[in-house]
């Protein structure tokens, strides 16, 4: 077996000694005679696996108990509707920090629900940003509350600073999960996509502050209010339980290697080597982010041409470093490491970047 080094921005890698307990344990759970994926979600062997998914959750995001832990289906995506659904209340409006394309998304599904306005977006063509504080965010009247991304995925920024929004924030956290503290004061919904940083896709994890549940307007679908799915501890219907198997696995394994402050010294450390080796290219890579948001999750570079990046990204293939090639909508380089990316990998781009710049710089 030859594991390759994955920068996949999503799903992405996946620790390898949960693989292999995955696999271990796949046929057949404790001595039930099935495997977890063919039993009742109601049976107490995947209750408590449920259960421990969502304590994990808990403890490792710190998160206080006014606050449901919901794990929902239908990834991200489904949240840029459910969002608005439950929480734009009739007359008011929300507002949407646009720092890049997840952010744009979630605004054009909100407009669909209800009213929805733009808040703040980046001033010009210049590098990609994020805005540095609330003061610059243009919050009007009646906001029932503003939508941040808190890591733009494909542009490859960050935003630093949470506090003073004055309304309800809420934030999609899809790259940036677990891989940085949350500073709880400041938010009132958070929520994700699971196959960037938790486990497998299938899963749309949720932490709502429970007094925000009793707005769920009873005219929506059951499967789209939350106060249903916090009132049944997220088994109102049948829930994706492979998806919840593994995450567990993974939450355990981040709870063994230190928790969520070791998972954001490692982001700093490792994105910190690949932005030294750009910054101390002379020129050769460039990062197309105003430096005080540079993701720590998802670095993208360019190279002088797109022949060379081209040319670059075939030899990361031949050298098992995959998935390196920038969304399609921006080009250029993309290396996405998220919490279970091995050290070694990075390491191992850094020297590739190192080598190529030699011969082709
Ligand atoms: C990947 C991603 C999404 C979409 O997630 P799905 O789970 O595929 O719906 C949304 N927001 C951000 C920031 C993302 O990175």
């Amino acid at each position: 077996m030859s594991r390759a080094h994955n920068f996949c921005p999503g799903p992405c890698t996946l620790p390898l000694p949960v693989l292999n307990e995955l696999q271990d344990e796949m046929v057949e759970l404790n001595d039930t005679g099935m495997s977890v994926i063919e039993m009742s979600h109601r049976s107490s062997d995947y209750e408590a696996i449920h259960q421990s998914a969502i304590d994990r959750l808990r403890s490792l995001s710190a998160a206080p108990d006014e606050f449901e832990v919901l794990l929902l289906q239908g990834g991200a995506t489904l949240q840029f509707a459910m969002v608005p659904q439950n929480l734009l209340t009739p007359g008011m409006r929300a507002g949407y920090v646009v720092g890049g394309a997840w952010g744009k998304k979630a605004l054009n599904d909100a407009a669909k629900v209800g009213d929805a306005y733009l808040a703040w977006s980046p001033p010009g063509d210049g590098p990609a940003t994020m805005p540095g504080a609330a003061a610059e965010v243009a919050i009007e009247a009646e906001t029932s509350f503003v939508h941040v991304t808190s890591n733009e995925t494909i542009e490859g920024s960050r935003m630093v600073d949470f506090s003073g929004y004055g309304v309800p924030l809420v934030a999609d956290m899809s790259s940036d999960y677990l891989s940085r503290p949350i500073d709880w004061e400041h938010f009132d919904l958070v929520y994700g996509g699971s196959q960037k940083n938790l486990g497998p896709a299938g899963l749309a994890i949720v932490f709502v502050r429970s007094s925000l549940l009793e707005q769920s307007p009873e005219t929506l679908p059951s499967y789209l209010r939350y106060d249903l799915h916090a009132k049944a501890n997220s088994l109102a219907n049948t829930p994706p339980v492979f998806s919840i198997w593994a995450m567990n696995k993974v939450l355990a394994w981040m709870e063994q290697e230190g928790g969520v402050a070791a998972m954001e010294a490692r982001a700093g450390e490792r994105s910190g080597m690949v932005y030294a080796a750009i910054d101390n290219s002379d020129g050769f890579y460039r990062n197309p982010v105003e430096p005080r948001f540079r993701s720590h999750t998802n670095i993208v570079f360019r190279l002088p041409s797109e022949d060379l990046e081209a040319e670059f990204l075939a030899r990361a293939d031949g050298e098992q470093l995959l998935n390196l090639k920038g969304h399609r909508s921006v080009g250029g380089i993309r290396a996405s490491i998220y919490n279970a990316m091995p050290t070694p990998g990075v390491e191992a781009l850094v020297e590739l970047m190192g080598q190529f710049r030699k011969e082709r710089g």
